[in-house]
């Protein structure tokens, strides 16, 4: 899996259809928490991946599909037994390359052995159908089969902050279909998806049908453009998936993109446990999360009220080293993102915008938790109503009634989720009727779990769903087959 270099650090090999590979280039991987380089793994070009893609093409692709279903659900099974007794080394991982909690490392390794173990449930929408000839004149005594069939390689591409659940998430729904997988993951947190790779190859699944791809983002174009590939799952901001659609050409497409997501407050919410829940929707994994809360659009008679207990729940958070247990924030992914949080404050302060909470940078890559407030007809010109800013940071804005509110959310380019707080039933209905989103929860913030109830985005938040049993249709296509009689 790695050798180790002469000042110390691991330098990983990566598996290609087959290969433990290692190339003369090489990227080196730091941890967010210091800054330090804590591993190294090959950075691939075209010319080796267009040979692994060849191999898969040939191979790979009709090896996975002839594993019969029965026997092919317990690779998953296999891989989480595995995944469970390595938790430890993921859990560390998780910690030191993405500066997670411990106890969201440990969440995230639970969901994706969960995750593992649901496959079962995916296969029932791999059934096809059957059309009786009868009721045209044309197809009388004839009848079709029409048959669900995996698309053939998947591409599946994925962003740094979950590089252990997105990975196994998409993996699961790919290949439960039969179709072979190439993985690129985020070249700043690539070694869960490396590790991953050793427990399906210990596992037995076929060699041919999986490789993962570590280079850049911005030296895809090739790969992206490949026909060999049938399927692009992205996962990751909307300015890469907008990229990756304009170079991909005819190809399927299921893209969970940028979000960031609105929350109305309603005057009949229970303001303590709204706070409680808010907060956390804020800051859990620094805010470094699709579904983290971005604006909360409060009412009127609650509006102070709801202020004061936010503040109050945002002085409990602990920012720090995330291997120190009292710690419940930590770092964030680059110095980059902490740079784009000091100018979108400056934007909000100069739109005469006020810091409720936070606002200082504490280190290259740490934040407090921030809360800002905006006149609710300022808002729209803010740079965090325009782009998502993926850290720990949300925009209160007092509206006098839920249309305001919801108007709002929906002229924001993203839909991805939407949260509501309240009592009135009636009225929450009318608001999720007119939310333009793919999820909305009520009385909780939102979050998308092992995806166990599907969720994606509208508008520039994405295309298709990922859900147990729902992404399934968009990785496989349709045969039809027709039985003549006459
Ligand atoms: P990112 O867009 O920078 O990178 C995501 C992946 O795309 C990485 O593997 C990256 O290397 C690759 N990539 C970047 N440029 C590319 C290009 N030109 N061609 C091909 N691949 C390219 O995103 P990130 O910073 O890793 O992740 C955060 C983003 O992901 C946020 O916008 C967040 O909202 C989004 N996200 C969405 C969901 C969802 O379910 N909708 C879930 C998690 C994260």
């Amino acid at each position: 899996l790695y050798t180790i270099d002469s000042d110390g650090v691991p330098h990983f090999k990566t598996f290609l259809a087959g290969t433990w590979a290692s190339s003369k280039d090489f990227e080196n991987v730091k941890s967010p928490i210091d800054l330090e380089v804590y591993a190294r793994v090959p950075r691939l070009n075209y010319e080796m991946i267009d040979s692994v893609i060849a191999n898969i093409h040939y191979k790979g692709r009709w090896e996975i599909r002839d594993i019969p279903g029965e026997k092919r659900l317990k690779l998953y099974d296999r891989i989480a037994n595995l995944l469970d007794k390595y938790r430890e080394d993921f859990i560390q991982v998780l910690v030191v390359g993405n500066g997670k909690t411990v106890s969201s490392a440990r969440g995230e390794v639970n969901a994706s052995i969960e995750r593992l173990l649901r496959a079962d449930l995916d296969v029932r929408k791999l059934y096809g159908e059957y059309v009786p000839g009868d009721w045209s004149s044309e197809s009388l005594e004839s009848e079709a089969i029409i048959r669900r069939e995996p698309l053939g390689i998947v591409l599946a591409i994925t962003p740094f902050n979950y590089p252990l659940f997105d990975v196994v998430n998409k993996f699961v729904y790919s290949t439960v279909a039969g179709n072979a997988f190439v993985l690129k993951p985020a070249i700043s947190t690539p070694i869960p998806a490396i590790m991953f790779a050793k427990l399906a190859e210990i596992a037995g699944f076929p060699k041919n049908a999986l490789a993962v791809i570590t280079l850049p983002g911005k030296e895809m174009d090739k790969v992206i453009q490949d026909k060999r590939l049938s399927v692009i799952s992205i996962t990751g901001s909307t300015e890469t998936g907008e990229h990756i659609m304009k170079v991909g050409g005819i190809k399927q497409y299921i893209m969970e993109l940028g979000g960031g997501d609105s929350v109305i407050v309603m005057r009949d919410a229970d303001i303590a446990s709204t706070a409680q829940k808010i907060v956390t929707g804020i800051t859990s994994y620094s805010g470094q999360r699709c579904d983290s809360i971005k604006f909360i659009f409060a009412e009127s008679e609650i509006y102070e009220k709801l202020k004061s207990a936010l503040i109050e729940e945002l002085k409990k958070i602990k920012v720090g080293d995330p291997r120190d247990p009292n710690v419940n924030m930590g770092p964030i992914i680059d110095s980059k993102t902490v740079d784009e949080f000091e100018f979108s404050l400056k934007d909000v302060v100069e739109k005469g915008g006020v810091i409720l909470y936070g606002g200082k940078r504490l280190g290259p890559t740490y934040i407090e938790p921030t809360l800002v407030e905006a006149d609710k007809s300022k808002v729209k010109d803010l740079y965090l109503y325009k782009k998502e800013v993926f850290l720990s940071i949300a925009v209160l804005v007092k509206v006098n009634d839920i249309s305001e509110a919801i108007s709002l959310s929906n002229e924001r380019r993203y839909g991805l989720d939407a949260a509501i707080f309240g009592s009135d039933i009636n009225e929450i209905r009318r608001a999720i009727r007119f939310l333009e989103v793919g999820a909305v929860y009520i009385n909780d913030f939102p979050r998308h779990g092992i995806g166990y109830f599907p969720f994606g985005g509208r508008k520039d938040s994405g295309i298709g769903r990922e859900g147990i049993g729902y992404t399934i249709e968009d990785v496989t296509t349709y045969k039809t087959i027709v039985y003549n009689y006459r």
